[in-house]
């Protein structure tokens, strides 16, 4: 409960809680264990609104807004950051680029299923040359052969492509240029052969919702799956991108959260020298740290999502934002695995596991630096942060569209 928040948001919290207490903690142990995907709870938090909470009722959303987004990210975040792995997938950057690059009809088709956890999801733009720089290190091509593309390359950390029914992929159709050679698909790889995803070994992160290698050889995408124009690639996915940052934040301070819950339970229980150690100062010094990062990132995080709301200029306080929940995640990881001294590297408590998240907040969505590196050319007047916001020329997700007809772009 946050007395700052209105009691509509608070009633979202609410029912996140629920969700994630009655359904995913008692299961998700034994998906993890038996390295299987959580099919039909990723349904049931569909069902649940758990991703369609920005967009409009018109494709299957609630329309509630980023604020509530970001709660329902933070409450998932702390109670198993584990089963919202998929969360960019089913209610972020996938359905966010097609309804931002998307024609009415493309929406109408993949959209819905989308939000409502029936398609798994997928984005992939990152390929093994280098996710800070995607556009430059882009190699995977998509050739125009007749009504269809054949695309052929690797693409790197493609989360949950084993998986996907339906995703977006980033390929570009000009090899010569950068940013406007890219252009974006609505993949299906069950429909289409010459698709094979090969799941990473990773330290610490789920083995129920898998990350992965992609080969791509001659797999096909009917043109029109195309979003956009050939080129509009890039535009689309940074502007999905932003959003995802806010809510990825939100998931970030999720898992501070959690950490802190864990460290203070334990300082509270582990008993040495005749005292909880809860009593030792430096342990007190850690947990004063910890709670004064968490508020400070709460209030970024929710002011970004406020003003996205608001349909304020916001690249600019996302980044921020971004960047310091996910750095308090981290120093809470760490400072709970000190508090639980050797139990923390144990794979039965949740903080030995909770560090490799906020190590992936770090650098998902757009790595640290590349947020310090947003943040301070807007500080030293070298680039605007906002200097997009309302030109993209993209369809834009606002609060006032509730109850109003899919409008073509721009
Ligand atoms: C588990 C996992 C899941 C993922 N899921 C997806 C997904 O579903 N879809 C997808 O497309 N991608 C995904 N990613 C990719 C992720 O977004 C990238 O890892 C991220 O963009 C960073 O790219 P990189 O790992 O190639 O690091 P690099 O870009 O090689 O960066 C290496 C280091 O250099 C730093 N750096 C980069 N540029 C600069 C600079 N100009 N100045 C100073 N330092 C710099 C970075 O901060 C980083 O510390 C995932 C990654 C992981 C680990």
């Amino acid at each position: 409960m946050d007395p700052s928040m209105s009691p509509e948001i608070e009633a979202v919290r609410d029912m996140v809680i629920r969700f994630m207490q009655a359904e995913v903690a008692p299961v998700m142990d034994g998906f993890e264990q038996r390295r299987e995907f959580p099919r039909d709870l990723v349904r049931k938090a569909g069902e649940a609104g758990l991703y369609g909470a920005v967009f409009p009722e018109s494709v299957g959303g609630s329309n509630m807004g980023y604020v509530a987004a970001t709660v329902i990210q933070e409450e998932m975040g702390r109670i198993d950051v584990r089963f919202a792995a998929c969360n960019n997938q089913q209610g972020s950057t996938c359905p966010s680029c097609i309804y931002f690059g998307g024609t009415p009809e493309q929406i109408q088709k993949y959209v819905p299923n989308l939000l409502a956890g029936k398609t798994i999801g997928m984005m992939s733009l990152t390929e093994s040359g280098g996710g800070s720089d995607a556009e430059g290190n882009m190699k995977t091509f998509a050739r125009r052969d007749g009504d269809v593309y054949r695309i052929t390359g690797q693409k790197m950390w493609a989360s949950i492509a084993n998986e996907t029914d339906v995703g977006v992929l980033f390929a570009k159709t000009d090899l010569k240029v950068g940013a406007k050679g890219v252009s974006a698909f609505i993949v299906e790889p069950k429909k289409y052969p010459g698709w094979k995803a090969q799941p990473v070994e990773m330290m610490g992160l789920s083995s129920a919702m898998r990350t992965n290698v992609l080969f791509l050889d001659d797999f096909v995408v009917p043109v029109e799956n195309r979003l956009g124009e050939e080129g509009d690639g890039f535009k689309i996915v940074m502007r999905a991108l932003q959003p995802g940052r806010v809510t990825v934040a939100g998931k970030a301070l999720g898992v501070a959260r959690a950490c802190f819950e864990e460290a203070v339970r334990y300082a509270n229980d582990r008993v040495l020298r005749g005292q909880p150690i809860g009593r030792f100062q430096m342990i007190q010094s850690d947990i004063a740290e910890m709670a004064t990062a968490i508020e400070a990132s709460r209030a970024l995080v929710y002011k970004a999502a406020q003003m996205m709301d608001d349909g304020l200029p916001s690249n600019r306080i996302s980044a921020i934002a971004k960047f310091h929940a996910s750095q308090t995640a981290k120093m809470c990881a760490d400072k709970a695995m000190q508090i639980f001294g050797g139990y923390g590297l144990a794979k039965e408590y949740r903080v030995s596991w909770l560090r490799s998240y906020a190590d992936l907040f770090f650098t998902g969505e757009g790595s640290a630096n590349v947020q310090r590196i947003m943040i301070a050319e807007d500080a030293l007047g070298y680039k605007v942060a906002d200097r997009h916001h309302g030109k993209t020329g993209l369809r834009d997700i606002r609060k006032d569209d509730v109850g109003k007809e899919l409008k073509p772009k721009a």
